[in-house]
């Protein structure tokens, strides 16, 4: 199975392409962060985009346990025991991600490691039940996290939240440091924001800083 590492979070990280963002408000469809990316190396986003996708549509519990394997090789997985899923594109997209999500989430689970997944998947009436299940069952591996932003800001009761596009509305949020502060793999390190067994609570409200 595909997964880097993602330098700029200290974290080994899934992606998809864009299009399984099918839950994105106005405003991050407007202010995607990858767009400069997609700007910059399209040519080499697309061929990279389609072997993330086959390898995500064909994940099973084989290829996530030889995914684990080798992340068990790596130092920098060792010292967090993190991942996310997804730094780009939706990880629950449509129903038929959630059996893909549950494999990701066993294989994390036997590994004792935390999975961070922000979603828009709240956004969606069909499948915020079923992402609300996934979070109370997975509470010791799975820290879900609804997407917000100004033009659908507020998460329903029970969703922990990171908040992005307006610097001022701070209010009720944690300053997330790797944005406010600039810090380069803070993520890997970061103690009491979205890893924080709180976020399992719905209490975890981060304010991502633009820049
Ligand atoms: S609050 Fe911490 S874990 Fe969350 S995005 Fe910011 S640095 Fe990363």
């Amino acid at each position: 199975m595909r997964i880097r590492y993602c330098t700029d979070i200290g974290l080994w990280s899934v992606d998809r392409p864009r299009s399984s963002c099918r839950h994105a408000s106005p405003f991050c469809a407007r202010h995607c962060y990858n767009a400069s990316l997609y700007r910059a190396f399209g040519h080499t986003m697309a061929p990279s985009d389609s072997l993330s996708e086959v390898s995500w549509l064909s994940l099973s519990p084989a290829t996530v346990s030889a995914m684990f394997d080798r992340l068990e090789r790596s130092p920098r997985f060792r010292r967090s025991r993190r991942l996310r899923l997804m730094t780009r594109g939706e990880a629950l997209s449509t129903l038929s991600d959630l059996p893909r999500v549950r494999y990701f989430l066993d294989g994390a689970r036997a590994h004792k490691t935390l999975v961070w997944l922000p979603t828009r998947a709240w956004r969606s009436s069909t499948l915020r039940p079923y992402a609300e299940r996934l979070q109370a069952n997975y509470p010791d591996t799975l820290r879900l996290l609804a997407s917000t932003d100004p033009s659908d800001p507020i998460a329903p009761p029970g969703w922990s939240t990171m908040f992005f596009g307006d610097n001022d509305a701070t209010s009720g949020r944690i300053l997330c440091p790797k944005t406010w502060k600039t810090h380069a793999n803070t993520c890997a390190t970061c103690r009491g924001r979205c890893f924080s067994p709180r976020t399992v609570r719905g209490e975890t409200h981060i304010h991502l800083k633009q820049h």
